[in-house]
């Protein structure tokens, strides 16, 4: 089911992106056994990749997110695509506390690296803002990166036990000619996270529609879902250009030859006979 939804608002001078991402964070929650502290803090980054995803223009355009700070957390890894497959995992999947702060950690940065498909990809990044949130990053990040000034807001919501009840995003994000009065009129903050609300009680649509009157015409409907891009012809792709050598070699000393994909958390392993196969034509 469409899940995103797009629309210019304020006379055309604003583009509104709104998104239920519940399946998407459950989804992430499920393959990495996330805890109630890291499924929040994946849930948002998962969230705000599939805004940023929605703005790629080419077919074959990519984007990632990493995170690193010094909080508990460790390392957060998102990456997104045109079709709005988002991936991604957090070093830490144990984290019970739901403290997004201590989380992320005081001091740190977020790398992005878009590649539109065509070219040198663009590679941007930011240091933490004060007051850190992955919501306070991402803002950072297409202010200070990006100068496209975003009000960006994320939300996830879990029962006791850590099921997904909900996960959405609001995000506004001026275009150049937008005046100032718009400017300074835009939600920000705590109204941007009503809207988050909005989504959940009304829908993306409903919530499109009340708060900014926004016209079935004008809308773009759209899917984001968790999805890995790993295969097994991939990996037999990527071992063939290791070379045969250098695969036996580790499947006699290690009785296998095993590859993990974090973002899928999935196991591949690789045995003499696999070897057999991927280097039978060269024989
Ligand atoms: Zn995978």
């Amino acid at each position: 089911m469409e899940n995103l939804l797009k629309t210019l608002v304020y006379d055309g001078q604003v583009s509104l992106t709104v998104a239920d991402t519940t399946e998407l964070v459950k989804e992430a929650v499920k393959l990495h056994g996330l805890k109630k502290g890291s499924a929040t803090v994946l849930g948002k980054v998962l969230s705000a990749a599939a805004f940023t995803s929605a703005a790629l223009k080419e077919e074959r355009g990519e984007v990632s997110f990493t995170i690193k700070g010094n909080g508990t957390g460790g390392s957060v890894n998102v990456s997104g695509n045109q079709a709005l497959h988002i991936r991604g995992y957090l070093e830490n999947p144990e984290i019970d506390e739901l403290d997004e702060a201590e989380i992320l950690g005081e001091y740190g940065s977020l790398t992005v690296i878009r590649d539109d498909g065509y070219s040198r990809p663009f590679v941007g990044s930011c240091a933490y803002p004060f007051a850190v949130s992955v919501d306070a990053l991402f803002e950072e990040y297409y202010r200070v990166s990006e100068q496209l000034p975003t009000f960006l807001a994320t939300k996830v919501e879990l029962d006791e036990d850590g099921d997904v009840l909900f996960a959405g995003l609001a995000a506004l994000q001026p275009l150049p000619f937008t005046d100032e009065a718009t400017l300074n009129g835009l939600p920000k903050g705590k109204e941007l996270e009503r809207i988050v609300e909005a989504v959940k009680n009304k829908g993306i649509k409903g919530a499109a529609k009340e708060l900014f009157s926004a016209k079935d015409d004008g809308i773009t409907l759209r899917r984001a879902s968790y999805t890995c891009h790993c295969s097994r012809l991939y990996l037999t792709q990527v071992l063939a250009a290791v070379g045969e050598e250098q695969m036996r070699q580790i499947i006699r000393e290690d009785g296998e030859l095993r590859v993990h994909c974090h973002y899928c958390n999935t196991d591949y392993v690789f045995l003499d006979e696999d070897a057999d196969k991927i280097f039978a034509r060269k024989k």
